[in-house]
């Protein structure tokens, strides 16, 4: 059971195990703005499980490193649609390809069908005469170093959205 973290100006911040959410109402670091359904039961108390919390005092986040790229990641930024049709994509593409010296990176890869990857191959965009309808780059915004909002809640999305 999970809990969406907001920094005291409402910014999602993190998502974290219902428990530690609760140990940081306890400490009297956090309020609980949403209950969540069921509860957690300790030594000697039962609380209500929060679903979103905030925190009482405004955190300061380090500035965030380049992020990993992965597939996962890729797709993600790319809406899950193929960057050279639009269709549903479940691949990643090198646009330059491996094996001419194209590397794994945000700049690099784009979302791609499994009909254009399989077109595609090995083959630059000049070769297929394809073209890319926007530039591929690292993703940018708070959102996007949150672990954990891969499959979020639905009582956080109000709380979600205003960020
Ligand atoms: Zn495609």
């Amino acid at each position: 059971m999970r809990t969406l973290v907001l920094n005291a100006g409402y910014e999602p911040l993190a998502v974290v195990p219902s428990r530690r959410a609760v140990v940081l109402i306890m400490r009297g670091k956090a309020t609980m703005i949403r209950a969540g359904e069921g509860s957690l039961t300790g030594v000697s108390v039962s609380v209500p499980r929060p679903s979103v919390i905030v925190l009482a005092r405004y955190v300061r986040r380090p500035r965030a490193k380049r992020l990993a790229v992965t597939r996962r990641g890729v797709l993600r930024r790319d809406g899950h649609r193929c960057a050279y049709c639009g269709r549903t994509a479940t691949t990643v593409d090198h646009i330059q390809p491996r094996s001419r010296g194209g590397e794994d990176s945000w700049e690099n890869l784009v979302a791609c069908c499994l009909a254009c990857n399989g077109a595609k191959g090995d083959k630059s965009l000049a070769q297929m005469r394809w073209t890319l309808p926007f530039r591929p780059r690292e993703p940018r915004g708070d959102l996007w170093h949150l672990r954990g909002l891969e499959q979020p809640d639905d009582a956080w999305r109000d709380y979600l959205a205003a960020a």
